[in-house]
């Protein structure tokens, strides 16, 4: 149609101006064919007027179709198609700038919207508690470690703050950020879930649009980290105490020693055999620190044999049995003899050990051990029970930790030992992928129960 008009046009102009040339040719007849002549003219001015209205309608019909892609693309870039024009058509040049600038823009569109998608992942699945607070004091965005650590049920947002935050000081930091104009950060004790926990509150104050304030709120557990910092200082308080009282002994001894009192037969031999007991306890600590450390780097390569479980704990039984008397303590053993197990005898031996001799020294005068066990299925356990002292629950979950002593055990003396027994039992247990349990009343007795897989 568009060539049509074109090539009817250039021709309708091609005859005209041939026409009106061969008229100005001869001049003395134009008057005779004048009517000829005005024909030609009005011919003219209605093809270019057709080629005019032509052209304007092209034009619109073209800029309709940019528009029309152009609302498209305000409303989804997904649905905008590009602008497809002849390369002769007037608004070609138009046309090709807008298809670039809506490859542009979709290309920008799609690189932030993945964006906006990562951060959105991130925020919800930050381990920090994270939410927003607007100048009204509503919470605008809250992500889920938040939810959890204040302890609330998901509600629709925005919401008063008040309807989510239960701790006084929470919102108190918020009020001060927002009065004060600046950022806070403190280390606060909430109640979450029952229990204290060492919550960082660090607040953010910030203008995301307008002029209007908004505070981000950071909530960071620390209670993990402080438990651990706390841990580590008293293990290391402990080592050295661990190892520190038998060196003063054995120091003092020898001083005592080489003064006058070396002279004396019998007390030198009194203050010898101190020396050794505390050198043979000192020997006792640094195999049980490098057993520690050799279990724990998987260094146990002995095969596993068929191993008599009710024998092989009667014959690690005489080993103790003369402490076990000085209590007058009654120990009785309720394993079933057909019962046998694969273990490395040094791993058994670590185990059982540990258990029966804490069983002993943490029993009362005229006290009883019981040792049972039971095969299952797919596992086997032993258990070690007590009438002793106990362990108070509050620090059931700290005597396997490596040179933790229970206070009674410390305090009073009650008995030797190097704080690292039960860290040796647990490891174990671990590297063969059992558990262990605990059972214990102060006063009354501590059952030790470990199941370890067949
Ligand atoms: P140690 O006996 O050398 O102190 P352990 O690691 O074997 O070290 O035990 C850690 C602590 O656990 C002990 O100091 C003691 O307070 C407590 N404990 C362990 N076994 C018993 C038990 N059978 N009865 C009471 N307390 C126990």
């Amino acid at each position: 149609m568009r060539y049509f008009f074109m090539r009817w046009a250039r021709n309708a102009f091609f005859i005209m101006s041939m026409t009106f040339a061969l008229l100005l040719l001869t001049p003395d007849r134009v008057m005779q064919f004048q009517w000829v002549w005005i024909g030609w003219v009005f011919l003219l001015s209605g093809a270019m007027a057709a080629m005019s209205a032509y052209r304007w309608w092209e034009q619109s019909r073209d800029m309709a179709l940019i528009s029309a892609q152009y609302k498209e693309m305000t409303k989804s870039y997904r649905n905008a198609n590009q602008v497809l024009l002849p390369p002769d058509a007037s608004l070609y040049p138009l046309s090709r700038e807008f298809n670039e600038m809506q490859t542009t823009v979709r290309r920008e569109l799609i690189a932030n919207r993945r964006q906006v998608a990562s951060y959105e992942t991130l925020f919800a699945n930050l381990p920090i508690g994270v939410l927003t607070v607007d100048y009204r004091h509503r919470i605008v965005d809250m992500n889920d470690a938040a939810w959890q650590m204040l302890e609330r049920r998901r509600v629709t947002l925005p919401t008063n703050e008040h309807d989510i935050l239960k701790h006084f000081i929470l919102v108190e930091i918020i009020r001060r950020t927002f009065e004060k104009r600046e950022n806070i950060r403190q280390v606060v004790a909430l109640n979450i879930g029952g229990k204290q926990r060492q919550i960082e509150i660090t607040t953010l104050l910030h203008q995301p649009t307008s002029d209007r304030d908004e505070v981000i709120v950071l909530l960071y557990d620390l209670t993990t980290m402080l438990t651990l910092e706390q841990m580590q200082a008293d293990f290391l308080a402990n080592a050295s105490h661990e190892f520190k009282t038998p060196l003063t002994a054995i120091n003092g001894f020898i001083e005592t020693l080489q003064g006058p009192a070396g002279a004396d037969a019998a007390l030198r031999e009194q203050f010898l055999g101190i020396i050794e007991s505390e050198a043979r306890r000192m020997t006792d600590l640094v195999n049980d620190v490098l057993s520690l450390s050799r279990i724990q780097h998987g260094q146990t390569v002995a095969e596993n044999s068929i191993i008599p479980l009710a024998h092989f704990t009667d014959e690690l039984w005489q080993t103790l049995q003369e402490s076990a008397q000085q209590k007058n303590i009654t120990f009785k053993n309720t394993i079933a003899p057909d019962i046998e197990i694969s273990s490395t005898p040094e791993t058994l031996k670590a185990l059982v050990v540990n258990l029966l001799s804490n069983a002993v020294k943490y029993n009362q005068e005229n006290g009883q051990i019981e040792v049972s066990a039971q095969v299952e299925k797919n596992v086997w356990s032993l258990r070690v029970k007590d009438s002793g002292i106990g362990i108070p629950t509050s620090q059931q979950t700290r005597i396997f930790e490596r040179f933790y002593r229970g206070d009674a055990s410390r305090q009073r003396r009650i008995a030797d030992g190097t704080g690292l027994g039960l860290a040796i039992v647990s490891e174990l247990v671990q590297q063969l992928n059992g558990q262990i349990h605990l059972q214990s009343q102060v006063g009354v007795g501590t059952t030790f129960t470990i199941t370890l897989p067949k």
